[in-house]
């Protein structure tokens, strides 16, 4: 399976693709998640991305693009990958296809999870993701067993610094501007497919794995 899982933030790409990962045992690869990373550990890259990931903005392409370049060249990405968040612009869409050209595994679908812009403000609010493992949970929709403890690792839950309401409506603008026209490219290419975001996490999972069922190699 060769991927990539669109949506605006809120969307559940994240939720979603850590149950693909279940599933279909391909790697997540979530640029979101590796820059966090960096950032944690402090090194150049993490330093550089800290503020403007603070602020709702991108990270420059250039950077992103080598992320990418790195992780997809990892033994585990040869079974195939789900990409979360990546890309965000026509540009890093245009380098990930000379990427995946030059490796002779083209991408097979961007799948869109569709949903309401309005509703995604109160969604972010209750974003808890695990300190340790990353799981990430919704205090309303998709909560924990127990209250602050993941369910998977026991490790503490903690919030985003960027899923603040004013972060997110500068996210939110991002996307409108530089990441919708992405779906535009992969609809020319004729690899768009669009899933209904809303809803019964189970149903939408069934329906993204219909998708997913029904590519070809
Ligand atoms: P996410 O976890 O996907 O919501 O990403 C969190 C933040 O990381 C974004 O708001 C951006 O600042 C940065 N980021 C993640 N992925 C990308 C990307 N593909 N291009 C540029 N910036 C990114």
């Amino acid at each position: 399976m060769r991927i990539t899982l669109m949506g605006p933030p809120g969307s559940g790409k994240g939720t979603q693709a850590q149950r693909l990962v279940e599933k279909y045992q391909v790697p997540q690869i979530s640029t979101g998640d590796l820059l966090r990373a960096a950032v944690a550990a402090g090194t150049p890259l993490g330093q550089q991305a800290q503020a403007i990931m603070a602020r709702g903005e991108l990270v420059p392409d250039d950077l992103v693009i080598g992320i990418i370049r790195e992780r997809l060249a990892e033994p585990d990405a040869e079974r195939g990958f789900i990409l979360d968040g990546f890309p965000r612009t026509v540009n890093q869409a245009k380098a990930l296809d000379e990427l995946l050209t030059d490796l002779d595994r083209p991408l097979q679908a961007a799948i869109l999870l569709e949903v309401d812009e309005e509703a995604i403000v109160q969604r972010i609010s209750g974003r808890r993701v695990c300190e340790r493992c990353g799981a990430v949970y919704n205090i309303y929709t998709n909560p924990p067993a127990k209250d602050g403890i993941c369910d998977v690792c026991g490790g503490p839950l903690v919030q985003r610094p960027d899923d603040n309401e004013v972060t997110v409506r500068q996210r939110l603008k991002v996307y409108r501007e530089q990441t919708a026209p992405v779906l535009d490219y992969y609809r020319d290419q004729g690899k768009l497919q669009v899933v209904p975001g809303e809803g019964d996490v189970d149903a939408i999972f069934a329906a993204l794995c219909a998708v997913i069922d029904a590519l070809e190699d």
